[in-house]
């Protein structure tokens, strides 16, 4: 127990059960964090926008329900911040994009509705990479956020402010968003827990589409428990998104029991590779071995096809975003050019101001690999190397019930560090993205920190629909080590 930490850095599962129990009121748990963020975001910058107002009135409403004794839901007054992606009613979305920043969504994404169910204390609006699309949050049109273990330090991308949010406890928990990686590598960075369920797994109704074959909705938390509490308030099919799976939801917190033994895990040859930094390495193995020593069965596998993830990711991501961004013209959402003589001009001018240099590249590459003379050599080409990527991982699901790897090649790097060199920020992905293109669910978790004190994480991706297995190897291992428990110095 960490009873000891400030309030804004205990995980929800044990101030669920403090406010319960009368020991904290809701009140003074979320004047708690958004007093820690006015004392720490001005450095971080880990929201777009804060709701104090909005987040007080549904704290106060809490305590007056457990004053009257009523039953709540496990969420009900944990204050969580939102990845800006994700449409919150009546409050900016702006997905860190200029073209977005007035624009303000009529409805609420279905895992909103979900959280207002559970009576969460919304916290705000969570910096990010602009429309998801990068590695770092130095994409973000409104300033990049800051790594809280070390502020020259990226947090990773593209749910930078999420992780670092739930790190420097200016939310409890956050939601963010996993197309490639966004949600796992900023775990990673900030040393907390991201997890990507099962593609279909959460409902996308009112999650701003990237690529939407590969968008998934997931939660980050100090801890695997919050990991779970989350996943049952979000997951579930829903008949807004025609791509969200009918399939029974578990209770997750089922699966947090401290035991592996006999569990299979795989260890994937072509994520050791040369180029990944000794010290993440090292943790990685470590982690391996711990759990061998705790009962894992840990077996050698290979996924062939891994060394084209990230050309084929860079193909059908692009693809899918130039279309699912053709909608910003002007004329239905957000910013409109004040100087245009001409409709023509006005979309030009538009779409010109308004995006990014990054997400223009991915427009760009998109437009270019889905049209006509190409889309053979490109697009399709790319769709049949997924499914070859896809089918690597179904071959090895036969043999094992998990499989661990690292998280990223290398530990947060600096700001500025990779901004001019796209190439080497995409190879920053290179564990992540198989698991988007194939649907599988995976988790990231802390394992070690380097000398420097920068957190690393492992990765466990599970058989799709199998985020318990995946749940239970990573409670196991956060139990019998400190790195959950660990907080930044800021
Ligand atoms: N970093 C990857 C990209 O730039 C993944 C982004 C994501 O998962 N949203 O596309």
């Amino acid at each position: 127990m960490s009873t000891e930490l400030p309030l804004y850095h205990r995980p929800a599962h044990e101030l669920s059960a403090a406010l319960r129990r009368g020991e904290i009121g809701t009140v003074e748990l979320a004047r708690a964090v958004f007093e820690r963020i006015r004392a720490v975001d001005e450095k971080l910058h880990t929201y777009l926008t804060v709701t104090e107002t909005i987040g007080m009135e549904t704290a106060a409403e809490v305590d007056r329900l457990l004053n009257r004794g009523e039953p709540l839901p496990p969420l009900a007054g944990i204050p969580i911040g939102i990845k800006d992606v994700i449409c919150t009613r009546g409050i900016r979305t702006t997905c860190a994009s200029k073209i977005l920043e007035p624009f303000v969504s009529p409805y609420d994404a279905t895992v909103m509705r979900k959280l207002h169910l559970q009576r969460i204390v919304l916290t705000g609006k969570l910096n990010m990479d602009e429309f998801a699309m990068g590695s770092s949050n130095e994409n973000s049109a409104f300033g990049p956020c800051r790594n809280p273990w070390d502020t020259d330090r990226v947090p990773g991308g593209s749910s930078g402010g999420s992780a670092a949010a739930v790190a420097a406890g200016t939310a409890i928990a956050a939601l963010g968003s996993d197309t490639g990686g966004s949600i796992r590598q900023p775990a990673a960075f900030c040393g907390v827990v991201g997890m990507k369920p099962t593609y279909g797994r959460v409902s996308r109704f009112g999650l701003v589409a990237f690529a939407s074959s590969l968008d998934q909705i997931g939660p980050l938390t100090k801890d695997v428990t919050d990991c779970a509490l989350i996943l049952n308030a979000i997951c579930g099919h829903d008949r807004y998104d025609s791509t969200s799976a009918d399939v029974p939801v578990p209770d997750f917190t089922e699966f947090l029991i401290p035991e592996v033994r006999g569990l299979r895990i795989g260890i994937p040859q072509e994520y050791f590779i040369e180029g990944i930094h000794p010290e993440v390495e090292t943790a990685v193995r470590r982690a391996i071995e711990q759990l061998s020593e705790m009962g894992a069965q840990i077996e050698e596998i290979s996924l062939p096809h891994t060394e084209y993830a990230v050309a084929t990711y860079y193909i059908i991501a692009p693809a899918e975003a130039s279309s699912n961004l053709a909608r910003y013209d002007g004329v239905r959402y957000g910013y409109r050019t004040p100087n245009a003589e001409d409709l023509i001009e006005m979309y030009r001018k538009t779409r010109g101001e308004g995006f990014g240099p990054e997400v223009k590249r991915r427009i760009m590459i998109g437009t270019y690999a889905l049209s006509s003379g190409y889309y053979d050599a490109y697009y399709l080409k790319a769709q049949k190397v997924r499914t070859l990527i896809k089918q690597d991982f179904d071959r090895a699901f036969e043999a094992v019930d998990v499989i661990l790897t690292p998280v990223t090649p290398t530990p947060a790097f600096r700001l500025g560090e990779l901004v001019d060199d796209p190439l080497q920020m995409y190879l920053s992905d290179i564990f992540t993205i198989p698991a988007n293109l194939a649907g599988l669910p995976g988790i990231s978790l802390p394992c070690g920190q380097t000398r420097e004190g920068l957190p690393i994480g492992m990765q466990l991706l599970g058989k799709p629909f199998d985020e318990g297995t995946i749940l239970r190897v990573a409670y196991a291992f956060e139990q019998a080590n400190p790195y959950h428990r660990l907080r930044p110095a800021l």
